[in-house]
């Protein structure tokens, strides 16, 4: 799969067609209006696993059910009208599985392939390149009951690097009442982005590289591999974790936000050198790239932040020192105060 770019900053036209980097930090899709935020992968997924080894419980059901409701509002809204009704007929629904692993790949999240198929029965899958094995299942558990209309059961296991996945239709799950999704507030913000003159992208997202072939969005500096990934999912299963597993949750994804970061820096510290990065990825639009010592103490207004914990992890990893220490608060809707020391 090829794709064709931008002229002058090398983003894929698909891509700036497809969301909108707003003045006020919120970048969204342009087809169903849900944000979102491009973050490394190992900031969300890593976190995932760190909670599930650290607590030594299984966590997995907690995940596949979250991201397989958030999944499903997020297929019903963007497979919808007219199109949608014909994307559900028996004939076409195929197509439709096609275009979602197109779109997966797009977004970095998975390679995968369709195996195999009956409509209304039964889907086999294969996934060599994922994001996380658990998230996916979910995405594709809520993709097949967006389109068949019905609950399925997933069953998937690993063979060397390769996942498979097959899911199968079972009418004795209940039905289920619609999924509370976590919307973040807004409040007025201002980022500043210097454009793109010819895709309108904001430049700096042209540092990352569109892998299609591999389902990867790469970050041309670090290496690290990229996410486009849903704000209300993440923050719907973040807060199912804590439901479910106690308050401690929060404070775990925002220390492990900070040590990714501080690894990064480490590697890196010219192009993390301030909090600027956070805009062009979706973040949230700090008060002060550069706060002074005095700022940080009193605290550091992110605004929009996509989510409290790991926004807090990641300003107290770049501002702060190597043993910062840090918490945070909301004084408002939409905005969030981050307070380091040392
Ligand atoms: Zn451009």
């Amino acid at each position: 799969m090829s794709l064709t770019r931008c002229g002058a900053c090398g983003v894929p036209k698909r891509i700036a067609f497809m969301h909108r980097w707003r003045d006020d930090g919120i970048l969204e899709s342009r087809l169903g209006g849900s944000r979102g935020i491009l973050v490394e992968r190992e900031v969300f997924a890593g976190a995932l696993d760190h909670i599930g080894e650290t607590l030594g419980v299984p966590i997995d059901h907690i995940i596949i059910d979250a991201k397989r409701r958030d999944a499903k509002l997020y297929v019903d809204d963007v497979v919808s009208g007219i199109t949608g009704a014909i994307a559900r007929l028996r004939p076409f629904r195929r197509l439709g599985y096609l275009i979602m692993i197109r779109q997966a790949a797009m977004i970095g999240l998975a390679k995968a392939r369709l195996l195999s198929y009956k409509p209304g029965i039964r889907f086999v899958g294969r996934v060599s390149s994922v994001y996380h094995p658990v998230l996916f299942v979910g995405d594709v558990c809520g993709a097949f009951e967006s389109l068949e209309g019905k609950r399925c059961r997933p069953v998937y296991g690993q063979i060397g690097d390769v996942w498979y996945l097959e899911l199968y239709v079972d009418d004795n799950l209940p039905k289920e009442e619609r999924l509370e999704l976590e919307r973040t507030p807004e409040a007025p913000a201002r980022a500043g982005f210097d454009r793109c003159g010819t895709c309108g992208v904001p430049l700096g997202v042209g540092n990352f590289h569109w892998d299609v072939a591999q389902g990867k969005i790469m970050d041309e500096t670090t290496g690290e591999w990229i996410i486009y990934i849903d704000v209300e999912g993440l923050n719907t299963i973040l807060r199912e974790l804590e439901r479910e597993l106690g308050e401690e949750i929060p404070f775990m994804v925002s220390r492990f936000s900070f040590e990714t970061y501080r690894k990064l820096i480490g590697s890196h510290p010219s192009y993390l050198g301030n909090l600027s990065f956070m805009k062009v990825r979706g973040f949230g639009i700090p008060d002060s790239d550069n706060p002074s010592r005095e700022e940080l103490e009193a605290g550091v207004a992110v605004r929009n932040p996509f989510n409290a914990p790991m926004v807090a992890g990641m300003v107290a990893a770049v501002s702060g020192g190597e043993g910062a220490d840090f918490d945070w608060e909301t004084p408002e809707p939409g905005v969030l105060l981050v307070r380091v020391r040392g």
